[in-house]
């Protein structure tokens, strides 16, 4: 299969040569016939796959194809991009622009942080693809600034984490605002009855397409554990980027003050080291991934939802400082690492608090992770699991006190866990399950939850 097999116009062809892709992805390969096709289309996918050319190929094309000559007034926005992320909509829309560099379409990115204004001027000049987080969206709704009134085309993507940061009420909000007659695709990696759900009210009568799941082919990835104390989980990180002379590790911790706290305590280790979360504004995250990218820092600090959508290939190292307390999302984490092929390593530090949360993850994983203990760091085999604390929440991860996993339940929430210490900031948010209003925003504003009560 090439790309030269599915039909798109020569300077995609050209700009996707120039990207330096010799053939399509599985996902490529099923989905820019699907969307050339015109029907709508449910697919299941993750980052790294290679999905979001999946979608932005075939539109381009389409918008292309069909474009007009331009009559007086503005041009309409003709394709809606929905992220749920700030990071993940700046990468599509950097996406679009290098795949359609070749073509007349004029695309922007839209999202919530930055000034309102200067968005305002642009969408005076004319865009055809929009790329947007749905908050921001709103609010241009909302100002009469903004008009989704000539939409064809409508892409969801990473549908179950706008589930999971509460975003349906917002979806459903933008589904009332667009055309009824439209091509939608639907881009999810996993397919919950939310989902399910979702797919009905929007889809009509779509393809379903499935790419396998990391999490069953990630046999590019090492996975890794090294058991250690809860209070000597920063030293041990310290100790294995300088021992490996490690370059470019992305490290995930729970909670953001976790990270500023391992941000501090790196740097005075002389390792160069920024955290990227929902509290940092978006220049800072903004440079913070652009050095990381450039190799100009080492080591990058992130929580969940800050990390999605982060884009860096051939990521040599992903640490885990914490254990995410929701199993899917190590999954998400460890994607990171071995992408299009290229190997990779996945170090979890794990501490007596966080034996629950391990053994969820193998369950989901299907497999035992190797545990390696290192010289110097043996964990004291008396230490007794503490609740790992929340905020105002409180966690057990600790062996036998978990219920199984997943995502729905009271478990989830975020918490500071292992070496992170306190915090008191509202968990990120999982607001889509838990039966509470979900609040309005993109990924800096977080919608609330529920959390197992203490003493459980
Ligand atoms: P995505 O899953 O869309 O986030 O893409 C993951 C990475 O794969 C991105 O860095 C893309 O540049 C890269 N990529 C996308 N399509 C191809 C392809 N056909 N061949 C090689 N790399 C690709």
């Amino acid at each position: 299969m090439s790309f030269e097999n599915l039909g798109l116009a020569e300077p995609l062809l050209k700009a996707v040569s120039e990207a330096g892709y010799a053939a399509p992805t599985p996902i490529q390969a099923q989905a820019i016939p699907a969307v050339l096709n015109g029907g709508d289309l449910l697919a299941g996918a993750q980052t790294g796959t290679g999905k979001t050319a999946g979608f932005t190929l075939p539109l381009l094309h389409m918008l292309a194809a069909s474009q007009k000559p331009a009559a007086s007034g503005r041009r309409p926005i003709r394709a809606l991009i929905l992220t749920p992320t700030r990071e993940l909509a700046a990468q599509v829309e950097e996406c679009v622009r290098l795949y359609g560099k070749y073509l007349p379409i004029r695309s922007m990115v839209m999202f919530g942080g930055v000034g309102m204004n200067p968005q305002i001027e642009a969408l005076r000049r004319g865009v055809d693809i929009l790329v947007a987080t749905p908050g921001r969206l709103l609010d241009h709704h909302q100002q009469g600034t903004l008009d989704l009134s000539r939409v064809e085309y409508f892409v969801l993507d990473e549908a179950d984490r706008m589930l999971d940061m509460g975003f349906i009420h917002d979806i459903r909000r933008v589904l009332a605002i667009l055309p009824p007659r439209k091509q939608s695709l639907l881009f999810s990696a996993t397919f919950s009855d939310d989902i399910k759900a979702l797919a009905e009210r929007l889809l009509d009568n779509p393809q379903v397409i499935e790419v396998a799941r990391r999490n069953a082919t990630a046999d590019t990835i090492a996975q890794k554990i090294h058991p250690v104390d809860r209070d000597r989980k920063k030293e041990l990180l310290a100790h294995l980027i300088q021992a490996n002379n490690w370059h470019q590790v992305l490290v995930f911790t729970r909670m953001k003050h976790g990270a500023n706290r391992l941000v501090e305590f790196l740097t005075k280790q002389d390792i160069t080291a920024m955290a990227i979360h929902g509290n940092k504004s978006q220049s800072a995250r903004t440079r913070a991934l652009a050095d990381f990218k450039s190799g100009a820092l080492q080591v990058l600090v992130a929580t969940d939802i800050a990390a999605r959508g982060i884009d860096i290939d051939q990521l040599p190292h992903v640490v885990n400082f914490e254990l995410p307390n929701v199993a899917e999302d190590y999954v998400h984490r460890i994607g990171r690492t071995g992408r299009a092929g290229a190997e990779g390593e996945a170090i979890s530090l794990v501490c007596v608090d966080e034996e629950g949360f391990l053994a969820d993850i193998e369950k989901l994983i299907k497999r035992q992770i190797p545990r390696e203990v290192i010289a110097g760091f043996e964990p004291d085999p008396n230490a007794r699991p503490e609740p790992i604390q929340l905020g105002r929440r409180v966690l057990h991860g600790g062996a036998g006190s978990r219920s199984g996993g997943g995502r729905s339940g009271g478990s989830q929430g975020q918490g500071s866990g292992g070496g992170g210490g306190g915090g008191g900031n509202p968990r990120q948010g999982r607001g889509g399950s838990s039966g509470r209003p979900a609040q309005r925003g993109d990924a800096g504003r977080r919608a609330s939850g529920t959390a197992r009560p203490q003493g459980r």
